[in-house]
């Protein structure tokens, strides 16, 4: 892939960048053009190094992006219910047929028969027949499938199954009764094929695609095998598109796909219910012993001390991070500088939550919420996140308020703590590996992850904004262009 007439590194002269077998081969200007090489023009635009996102959770992120409200206030009657299902599947959902692929299983929530009566699997087949479609009633006890969806469940081969309705004929009408774990089973045996009980990926990954995130790390502390290998399984099957660190705990094994990686050992930490030290201690120096840094979830003081403490006393492994430090006093600064941890923070919280923060926080400590500029300020390492789906998972909705520190409703919470645009980027673009650390270069044998605007920097870095993401490049090969859907070996445009 060659891009050309781009700014790199904030340099205002415009060069080439040629990609080959995924890294990036030759800077230069110009570069010609090789027969057959994909073209993309940057028309003087910014190319960044690709986003990456220090601390999200994909699986649930997934399952609330692939959840179609289907209940009050959102859904009132059944025109609307199926007008909701319907935009879904054109939103995101991909139709089978695809490289082999099973079409994505549809999921409703919240459902309430005030919206349209009793439901079955036929009058859900009225509505969507072409892929498994699964509707959980409000009440949480019920979930009512269609015939594709039954059909996987292999629900009529277990009519007699407490808990399966059945209608005046004797046949499965699609209502299951507290049948949760059963469904799961029975999908279970078949998420080698596709569809599965785990909600599908590839609609968030490209939506992370279009803000040009190509690796995420995902920090979910029950991480184990099964859910590596649900990643490298949508890696392979194409509907991962980021390169994925995975932290997890004491048996999350390795990995040996190159997208999909083993992280820290997450330790969560609840100020009501804290280990003893000695405990801690254990965790810490097991971890270490098996070559794995730590990943520590302080949100209060209390829990942070206590976090540096054990690691001052255990001794830090380069890697070893403290997520979120939401809450960090002026006093326990020294101690964080003098442990030399690193800290994955989240100033998106600010603009999402910073009312309620104003409201419930004492006024004396609004400055030590979400603390980046001071981290900064005295050398500690600090990378950037969302916290997705507890947070917006657009990275440049966090970058613009880790630059404007304002709330909802405009009030500014924590000014000293602002960050300039290239700093709040530089949040986003260290390596997975080293959070906080120096932010990836875009240089020659450097991985080709890269993120290209529609704007030069001089313009963007005024708006941090993810619709001034043109095109998205991760190991040499497109993830997303803004303006076209088919990328696979598209040419963009011709010199
Ligand atoms: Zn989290």
């Amino acid at each position: 892939m060659l891009i050309t007439d781009v700014q790199v590194a904030g340099q205002r002269a415009l060069v080439d960048v040629r990609c080959t077998h995924g890294l990036v081969s030759e800077i230069g200007s110009p570069l010609q053009r090789v027969q057959g090489e994909q073209l993309l023009c940057g028309v003087g635009a910014a190319l960044l190094p690709g986003l990456h996102d220090h601390h999200i959770h994909l699986l649930a992120l997934a399952a609330l992006y692939n959840s179609v409200q289907c209940g009050p206030p959102d859904v009132a009657n059944a025109e609307q219910l199926a007008q909701a299902l319907r935009a879904h599947v054109r939103k995101g959902g991909r139709t089978g047929g695809q490289s082999g692929h099973q079409p994505e299983w549809l999921r409703g929530v919240a459902y309430h028969e005030s919206v349209a009566g009793p439901l079955d699997r036929w009058r859900l087949d009225e509505i969507v027949s072409d892929r498994p479609l699964k509707i959980q009633h409000r009440s949480g006890k019920l979930w009512i499938v269609n015939s594709v969806a039954a059909e996987l469940l292999a629900l009529d081969e277990n009519a007699n199954l407490a808990g399966v309705e059945s209608d005046s004929r004797g046949r499965p009408n699609g209502r299951l009764f507290r049948l949760d774990g059963w469904m799961r089973a029975q999908l279970a045996q078949d998420a080698q094929a596709g569809p599965s009980a785990m909600p599908a990926l590839s609609a968030v990954s490209r939506r992370l695609a279009s803000y040009g995130v190509t690796g995420v790390t995902d920090t979910t502390p029950d991480n184990g095998e099964f859910a590596l290998q649900y990643f490298v399984r949508a890696a392979a099957a194409g509907d991962l598109l980021q390169d994925v660190r995975v932290m997890g705990d004491d048996t999350l094994p390795q990995s040996d796909c190159m997208q999909i990686q083993r992280g820290e050992r997450k330790v969560m930490l609840d100020e009501n219910t804290l280990p003893d030290w000695d405990t801690l201690l254990a965790i810490f120096a097991r971890a270490h012993r098996e070559g794995r840094a730590v990943a520590v979830h302080c949100v209060t003081p209390a829990e942070l001390v206590l976090t540096l403490s054990a690691l001052r006393a255990v001794g830090v492994r380069r890697g070893d991070r403290i997520e979120h430090a939401s809450l960090v006093p002026a006093e326990v600064m020294p101690l964080l500088r003098e442990v030399g941890v690193r800290v994955v923070t989240q100033p998106g919280f600010i603009r999402e939550r910073g009312d309620q923060y104003l409201q419930a926080i004492a006024a004396s400590e609004h400055g030590d919420l979400y603390r980046c500029h001071s981290l900064l300020h005295e050398g500690i390492p600090l990378a950037g996140s969302t916290d997705a789906p507890y947070g917006d998972c657009d990275p440049w909705a966090a970058m613009r308020a880790a630059v404007q520190r304002s709330t909802p409703s405009g009030m500014l919470l924590g000014e000293a703590e602002r960050l300039n645009p290239e700093q709040a980027l530089a949040l986003f673009t260290s390596a997975a590996d080293d959070p906080g650390g120096d932010s990836r270069e875009i240089a020659v044998g450097a991985t080709a992850d890269l993120c290209l605007l529609d704007r030069g920097w001089e313009s963007a870095r005024l708006r941090l904004r993810s619709d001034d993401v043109m095109a998205t490049i991760r190991r040499g090969e497109l993830i997303y262009h803004r303006e076209r859907q088919d990328i696979a070996g598209l040419v963009i445009c011709e010199r």
